[in-house]
């Protein structure tokens, strides 16, 4: 197993500019399932919410540092206050307080976070910060109401085994991403995919309360579609390139990429599906793909290269050190203009809205 450290900021960090663009797609995706989020809690949220409940629990899982978190807090507590508004029959309508957990790993930069959070005069919640990896308990049992996550869960705990292993079938050679290239490498992936998919729901049913919801949205593959199909899988393959391009000058080494894969795993839409059904304590009330609003704009080649840097610098730089990053994403940037991806000859992944209940 690889010495890999096991947390990562893969998003933020130093590169803030690049990450408004990383930002921006994501937050495209999470408007886009606004409404059905708010039909969802209203439909399927089985609690009485009355002054017994007291305080109603948040949490919003690998949160990163806003501001797209404090849209999908408010848009979940519009829809409970709506919600509650809407149970007549209940005997008491105290108005509920919120408590809202913000979870991430501990190197995020919470400190931003806080700062830009809402101010407290238009805040209707109390925050707090979970700092801990969610393949892990984070907070005491039966302490969340909802929860909620958006493109984490395919963010690997560890590099999966020997895929750095240049003496074992699973290497992934001078690649430096699953792109399903090579069998026994996906498989490996696979494998760590799924040990931390169960962690991460045994974690959650711990924490969430009988006839709670969890909702998750993420990115995944449509069925008997590689990575290596999409735009996005080629753009981090050119990237691979580029970094071979480097050891031929001699600004990196071949062994040194050797070594280095990306701990994240895109699964199909069903391999996902399956990986869930395992799980005994949620019920699944909706898994469905949904468009991603952005889906049928072409990227720009630069849009994708300032997204990437924004999600790869950090963990780019863990590896190969400070000096590689302008020079690596400049070559990029002139291979790309060189030979531009063909989006229209692209694949598309898919953008998956998955709500589960807390039997
Ligand atoms: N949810 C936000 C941010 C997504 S970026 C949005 O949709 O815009 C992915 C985030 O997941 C990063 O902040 C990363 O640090 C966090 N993350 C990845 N693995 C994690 C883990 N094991 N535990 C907690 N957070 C994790």
């Amino acid at each position: 197993m690889s010495t890999f450290p096991r947390s990562y900021p893969m998003s933020g960090g130093d590169d803030q500019h690049s990450y408004i663009n990383n930002s921006s797609y994501q937050i495209a995706a999470i408007n886009s399932v606004r409404e059905k989020t708010r039909q969802c809690i209203i439909e399927k949220l089985d609690l009485p919410l009355n002054s017994d409940l007291g305080t109603f629990r948040i949490a919003d899982y690998g949160c990163s540092i806003g501001p797209n978190t404090f849209h999908v807090v408010q848009s979940i507590i519009d829809a409970v206050k709506f919600k509650q508004v809407d149970a007549k029959n209940e005997i008491s309508l105290m108005p509920l307080e919120f408590q809202v957990f913000f979870n991430d790993q501990p190197n995020n930069d919470f400190n931003t976070l806080f700062r830009t959070q809402p101010p407290s005069s238009e805040r209707e919640y109390f925050s707090a910060g979970v700092p801990g990896s969610f393949h892990g308990q984070v907070l005491p049992r039966n302490t969340v109401h909802i929860g909620h996550t958006s493109y984490t869960t395919h963010w690997l705990s560890d590099v999966p085994e020997n895929v750095d292993d240049k003496n074992s079938p699973a290497w992934n050679k001078n690649y430096i991403q699953c792109n399903h290239s090579i069998e026994e490498v996906t498989k490996s992936y696979k494998a760590q995919f799924t040990k931390d998919m169960k962690l991460f729901l045994e974690a959650r049913a711990e924490e969430i309360v009988p006839g709670g919801l969890m909702i998750v949205l993420g990115q995944c593959l449509p069925d008997g579609v590689p990575l290596f199909k999409t735009d996005q899988g080629i753009l981090v393959d050119t990237i691979g390139d580029c970094l071979m391009d480097m050891a031929k000058s001699g600004l990196t080494s071949e062994e040194k990429i050797g070594l280095f894969t990306i701990p994240a795993y895109f699964p199909q839409f069903s391999e996902l599906k399956t990986e869930i059904e395992k799980n005994r304590s949620f019920t699944i009330e909706t898994m469905e793909s949904v468009r991603h609003p952005l889906e049928d704009i072409p990227l720009s080649n630069q849009f994708l290269i300032s997204m990437f840097r924004a999600i790869l610098s950090t963990i780019i730089k863990e590896h190969f050190g400070e000096d590689v990053i302008d020079e690596l994403f400049d070559r990029v940037a002139k291979k790309l203009a060189k030979y531009p991806i063909d989006f229209k000859e692209c694949e598309k992944n898919v953008t998956y809205f998955l709500l589960l209940k807390r039997k």
